[in-house]
């Protein structure tokens, strides 16, 4: 075992040696030259039910290396034994509630989450009936058909934190997925705390680069079989492409997620003095909702943060028209520094009632900071917010 960042530069990459290559193959076959129908049966049904790899792949619905390669990357950074992925965070979330709709009809939902997750969860779309409740509520609330507990820590967009193992103390049997999209496996290992599966919009800071969508789930060999069968069934994959691409953001991993989270502390403080700003939500800030999990839970505060503005809507929204350096834009997790409006966005979907209940205010801004220099965001930050005081009085 290596420590992370040798990890993070080797891992997948088994299979070089006797390849003789030095980067991964990109394999885009859709079908597999079958020379013994034999071993095509046994790997059929391997495939089909949930193996992890067989003889022949078969059909690139049922496995592609360059796919299994970024698997086995992100399975060793997350320090689970297996890695499932998918064509998008959503595709993700989607998979883990089909295999458990098989145990039950019920799920425990800690809000707030990613805004489409929310509304996946609440619409019943997948045929299950979502609960939402407190962390602290989920012991009480479990039933004998309770087949999952959802949450995400840091939860999207006001960086809430939840302790994750005390959440898996009060799940019990049932087991706990984490949304650990803004974290990343650089600050934080759900799996360490009791959580059986690890969810990842990929899209974010895995890719790093804005131009992968993909989902991944890391848990064990006996969570993960169930979800290689859905994804098998639904089709619902990753493509090699976006794999490669994928992979190949990893070996940067924790270098982006430091550069990003040293720059986020410096604007997350300036912000607390600007005067436009009325509050900033930000885990490395004294004070902010679950402060007392980083440096236990989380290794740091992370690169995102939401600050709310005075002047409301109308300052929120000449905020994102004045920055220069910064791109106003919906996503996160990218080597350049985001800017959103959750109401506006993101929380679109979410029920009126619930956003006002967990802070998502017509004033809010959420930024995803990337690894600019700093003092160029703070610059852009400044101009804006003096732009938007300007407009707004
Ligand atoms: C983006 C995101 C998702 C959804 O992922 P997609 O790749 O866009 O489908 C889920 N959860 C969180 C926390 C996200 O940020």
């Amino acid at each position: 075992m290596h420590r992370f960042q040798t990890t993070a530069v080797h891992a997948g990459r088994d299979d070089f040696g006797a390849l003789c290559v030095h980067a991964p193959p990109l394999d885009l076959s859709t079908t597999y030259p079958i020379a013994d129908l034999a071993v095509g049966s046994a790997s059929f049904d391997a495939l089909v039910g949930g193996g992890a790899t067989a003889a022949n792949p078969i059909y690139a619905r049922l496995h592609n290396p360059t796919v299994a390669r970024a698997e086995a990357a992100i399975a060793a950074l997350e320090g689970t034994e297996a890695c499932v992925a998918y064509a998008s965070g959503m595709a993700a979330m989607t998979a883990v509630l089909l295999a458990r709709a098989q145990h039950g009809k019920h799920v425990l939902v800690v809000r707030p989450l990613y805004g489409t997750s929310d509304h996946l969860l609440a619409s019943g779309m997948c045929g299950l009936e979502a609960e939402f409740v407190q962390a602290d509520e989920i012991a009480a609330r479990r039933r004998a058909d309770t087949a999952l507990v959802v949450i995400e820590t840091p939860a999207n967009p006001t960086l809430q934190l939840v302790d994750i193992r005390a959440v898996a103390a009060a799940a019990g049997e049932v087991p706990v997925l984490v949304d650990s999209t803004f974290a990343t496996p650089v600050l934080q290992r759900p799996a360490e705390f009791g959580a059986a599966y690890v969810l990842h919009s990929a899209t974010k800071f895995l890719g790093g680069h804005g131009d992968v969508i993909a989902g991944v789930v890391c848990c064990d060999e006996a969570h993960a079989a169930p979800l290689r069968t859905v994804r098998a069934a639904t089709g619902a994959l990753l493509h090699p492409l976006a794999a490669y691409l994928l992979h190949r953001g990893l070996p940067t991993l924790k270098l982006r997620v430091e550069a990003a989270q040293a720059n986020a502390q410096v604007l997350a403080q300036r912000l607390q003095q600007h005067p436009a700003v009325a509050r900033v939500f930000y885990p490395g800030l004294a004070g902010a909702h679950g402060a007392q999990l980083v440096g236990r839970q989380m290794r740091g505060p992370g690169c995102l943060m939401a600050f709310e503005l005075h002047g409301g809507h109308a300052a929120a929204a000449a905020v994102m028209a004045a920055v220069k350096v910064m791109t106003p834009a919906v996503s996160l997790g990218s080597v350049d520094t985001l800017i959103q409006h959750p109401a506006g966005l993101t929380h679109r979907m979410v029920d009126d009632a619930v956003k006002a209940a967990t802070g998502i205010t017509p004033g809010l801004l959420r930024l995803s900071v990337g690894i600019e220099d700093v003092e160029d965001l703070w610059d852009d930050l400044a101009q804006s917010l003096a732009v938007a005081s300007a407009s707004v009085e």
